[in-house]
């Protein structure tokens, strides 16, 4: 049996691990960083925690006799996607990146593309005063310095200081409806709207609801991929991937 290690954390290295668990000739270890108190189990083996960086992970490769990786990290794990290039190609394990294209437009949106957090924080006095943040709570403490704006912030698990003065918790996790979107933009008045584009399904219902009431977007861009390791959009596809490796 070939060992493949999925590193996931999202729908798509849950989808993958349960597509991989239902083909004999493969053994699927997933691989979560252990950030949430509950996580969703993907099909097959698991394990949870960092590995030690690009030579921990290299490591963990040669001693589990892995066949291939796929990086099915969420678009903005930027690091862990840089160790698993850099341990790949150490070891000479094949590697893909499966990741879920980025948003896109459509008339009557008023997104502001910006590089960074960072950014998006610097932008925001200009756009709107009550603020729906769904970054994830690790980055809510780039906003903590706005002291004229009210949060609501959403993540799975609570936030840690720093954090701003007037901030609102909301504790829940995808996937959302556009009713209930729609209903959470005008129940809590919010004017303006930051996202990471993290592409997918499960969470693009804010942002047809924030079209819907003309609110604007700040959206922060991705990462690029580690340079040279080949990707993949989809599930099928990285499948494909790994029954073709010789
Ligand atoms: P990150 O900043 O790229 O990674 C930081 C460190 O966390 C890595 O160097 C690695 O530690 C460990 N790590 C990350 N993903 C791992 C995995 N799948 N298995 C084992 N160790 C992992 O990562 P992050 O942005 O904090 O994301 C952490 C996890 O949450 C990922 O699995 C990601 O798919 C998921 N997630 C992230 C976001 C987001 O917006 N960033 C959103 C939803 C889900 P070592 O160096 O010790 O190996």
């Amino acid at each position: 049996m070939r060992h493949v290690l999925v590193l996931g954390g999202t729908t798509e290295g849950r989808a993958l691990a349960a597509a991989l668990a239902e083909l004999p000739s493969l053994r699927v270890t997933s691989s979560l960083a252990g950030r949430v108190a509950e996580p969703r189990l993907p099909a097959g083996e698991v394990r949870i925690g960092g590995f030690g960086g690009p030579d921990g992970l290299a490591a963990w490769l040669r001693t589990e006799r892995v066949a291939a990786v796929v990086d099915a990290t969420h678009p903005f794990a930027a690091g862990m996607s840089r160790n698993a290039a850099l341990a790949a190609a150490a070891t000479d394990v094949p590697l893909l990146v499966l990741r879920r294209p980025g948003w896109a437009t459509v008339d009557g949106d008023r997104w502001h593309r910006v590089p960074s957090l960072a950014a998006a924080a610097e932008l925001l006095p200009a756009l709107g005063r009550r603020v729906f943040l769904t970054t994830g709570r690790q980055g809510i403490g780039t906003f903590a310095h706005l002291d004229g704006l009210h949060f609501l912030a959403r993540s799975v698990d609570p936030p840690e200081p720093p954090l701003p003065t007037a901030l609102e918790v909301l504790l829940d996790r995808g996937p959302f409806t556009l009713d209930g979107e729609r209903a959470l933009l005008r129940g809590h008045r919010i004017d303006v709207l930051v996202t990471k584009d993290s592409g997918g399904a499960a969470t693009a219902p804010k942002l047809t609801a924030a079209r819907e009431l003309g609110l604007p977007v700040v959206v922060v861009e991705r990462p690029p991929l580690p340079a040279g390791v080949p990707a993949a959009p989809d599930v099928p596809t990285a499948t494909h991937w790994l029954q073709q490796l010789p």
